[in-house]
């Protein structure tokens, strides 16, 4: 049976950078529910301009339209062998149905929840940037590029998230302390493969680390 690393954590904890890391390593797809509705903001499709506002005001989308991006997303064939969920669930709705795919699809859950002290989250997140043009994450403290704000692939000027302001990210922390931490007691009390990693301990290639070491990958 193979596995879906849930990665869990309050927004800053990590989770892009280390699904894009063990994604690497353990050869399977990052499925990361933003990055995707993203995509659709960017591209104006008709989901996109029904979540742009409510992203924007670091709100969570109705469960219904990540849960039907998420199944059609885990019907495809290279999930078979497993897959990184980056930012999905983040309700005990969305959990739920998210067992139920999983089931269907021999997928095991195994949670990797990132801690990180709150103090640390608004800097950090305040100093996130990414490539427009091929999506890489950097962080001008804990993981700068190169050049001044230029991607280290391709040169482009890096971009600040829209939603990465100081007053939205204390939003999307209210919206984490109330629907999305009383995930962590569901998942404990389920009874699934459980891990706490420290987020704010090490180089990002460390904290990988020591997930693959937990899940006996090391
Ligand atoms: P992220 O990149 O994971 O921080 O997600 C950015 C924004 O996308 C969030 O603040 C939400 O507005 C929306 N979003 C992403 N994943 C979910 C989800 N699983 N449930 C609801 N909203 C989500």
């Amino acid at each position: 049976m193979s596995d879906a690393l849930i990665l869990l954590g309050p927004p800053g904890s990590g989770k892009g950078t280390q699904a894009v890391l063990l994604a690497e390593r353990l050869g399977i797809p990052h499925i990361s529910t933003g990055d995707i509705l993203r995509e659709h903001v960017a591209a104006r499709t008709e989901l996109g301009r029904r979540v742009e506002a409510i992203m924007s005001a670091g709100q969570l989308v109705p469960d219904e339209l990540v849960n039907t991006i998420v199944e059609e997303r885990l019907s495809r064939p290279d999930c078979e062998g497993g897959c990184i969920l980056d930012g999905y669930p983040r309700t005990v709705a969305q959990a739920e149905r998210l067992a139920e795919v999983l089931a269907r699809r021999g997928l095991r859950p195994v949670i990797v929840n990132l801690a990180v002290d709150y103090n640390v989250i608004v800097t950090r997140i305040t100093a996130r940037r990414q490539c427009p043009v091929c999506g890489a994450s950097y962080n001008l403290i804990t993981n700068p590029p190169r050049e001044d704000e230029r991607c280290d692939r391709d040169g482009a000027a890096l971009a600040a998230r829209q939603d990465d302001s100081e007053e939205v990210v204390r939003r999307r922390l209210e919206a984490y302390e109330r629907q999305t931490l009383p995930l962590i007691e569901y998942y404990r009390q389920i009874g699934v493969v459980f891990h706490d990693v420290p987020g704010d301990r090490g180089a990002p290639e460390q904290i990988a680390g020591r997930i693959l070491e937990l899940l006996g990958k090391g």
